[in-house]
């Protein structure tokens, strides 16, 4: 047996070896300090050589603009979702958000708590099976938030919507998976848990020339602007986790960066997608292929009694974290940068196999 397995968990999910060797000779002693990396203070310059790799990684991978500010906070992409408008949207005004599903809805839910929403677009109808295409931003808004890539539906935006007003994204799933003009951009958040390290850490691109225009006062630990001014050092960053989003960056890095594991996940999503169009017991879950999310993909079988029994088969071939979100049913790959192509590769023979021997 394998000691590692073919993993297909929507996240936290599969990591790069190498990012584990390294991180479990850290974790014993880190860089011949005869310290674990868990035992030395955060403002040693041991770590704030982390903090700044790490930082300094996201703007060259993402070739951000200098005006961009990168930052590891605490509190998953989750706690994004308020501290977004509370630093952006002015009390009494609007802020407009496209709802592409379940992690869309709750930002608008936290939105609501500092300012108006337009919600300015929906797939709801359709049980967020497509992307919005034709939403009007009401032109007063102070921004437009966008959920790039919708872990739970297996829906992706395959362009970045034109606007006038400043554009903020969710791209907790699908970030530094492909080349996008990033500067097109206000603010990107991203729980780092999927395809840039372990849970723990957010990371937070935030263009310094939006900031400081609401009146409210924002709590210390909130205002971005702090955490600005103190190197994302505000106070003990998840010393950890930033560690392997620093180790998982260089591995992008060294792989080629963004332009180069696009290659690969086209690949991987191609592959998979076939074989689900072509074999006749799968269907995906989101018909327009343009649509269709490169990170997730989701798709059902067409006779229900075997469900089950194709996720039991799936285990015995060392294929792991399938099973649809309760929300979406069916099935789920997750295609992380991480993922080898060869583990998808092991999954459409899966799929070949199973399909063969049922018809
Ligand atoms: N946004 C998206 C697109 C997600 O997939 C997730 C988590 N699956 C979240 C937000 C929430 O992230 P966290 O658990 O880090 O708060």
């Amino acid at each position: 047996r394998n000691m590692k397995v073919h993993n297909f968990n929507a996240g936290p999910s599969v990591l790069p070896n190498e990012v584990l060797y390294k991180a479990s000779k850290a974790l014993i002693d880190f860089e011949g300090t005869g310290m674990s990396i868990l035992e030395i203070g955060h403002r040693t310059e041991h770590f704030t050589a982390v903090m700044e790799e790490a930082r300094s990684l996201v703007r060259s991978l993402m070739q951000l603009e200098d005006d961009f500010e990168v930052l590891f906070l605490h509190g998953g992409a989750s706690t994004q979702f308020m501290q977004v408008p509370m630093n952006l949207l002015e009390s009494g005004e609007t802020a407009s958000y496209v709802d592409t599903g379940v992690w869309s809805n709750k930002g608008i839910k936290e939105a609501k708590l500092f300012g108006y929403v337009d919600v300015s677009g929906s797939s709801k109808d359709n049980n967020y099976n497509f992307i919005p295409k034709q939403f009007t931003v009401p032109p007063q808004a102070r921004y437009l938030h966008i959920t790039t890539n919708n872990t739970i539906y297996g829906t992706q935006w395959s362009s970045i919507p034109e606007t006038e007003v400043p554009l903020v994204a969710d791209m907790s799933s699908d970030i530094l998976s492909r080349q996008m003009d990033f500067n097109k951009f206000s603010l990107i958040y991203a729980g780092v848990q999927k395809n840039m390290g372990a849970a723990g850490a957010t990371m937070v691109a935030v263009r310094k020339s939006i900031l400081g225009k609401v009146t409210r006062k924002i709590p210390t630990i909130l205002d971005y602007r702090l955490h600005i001014e103190n190197g994302s050092m505000l106070n003990t960053p998840p010393v950890f986790s930033v560690y392997i989003s620093m180790l998982t960056l260089r591995w992008l890095r060294d792989q080629g960066g963004v332009a180069a594991i696009e290659k690969i996940n086209n690949k991987k999503a191609a592959l998979l997608y076939d074989e689900i169009d072509h074999n006749p017991l799968f269907r995906a879950n989101v018909p327009n292929k343009e649509d269709r999310s490169k990170m997730n993909v989701t798709f059902t079988i067409d006779k229900a009694e075997l469900e089950e029994e194709f996720l039991k088969f799936c285990k015995k071939e060392d294929i792991v974290g399938i099973k649809g979100h309760r929300l979406a049913g069916g099935y789920r790959a997750s295609l992380y940068n991480a993922l080898p192509l060869e583990s998808v590769e092991v999954m459409v023979e899966a799929m070949k196999y199973f399909s063969l021997k049922k018809a």
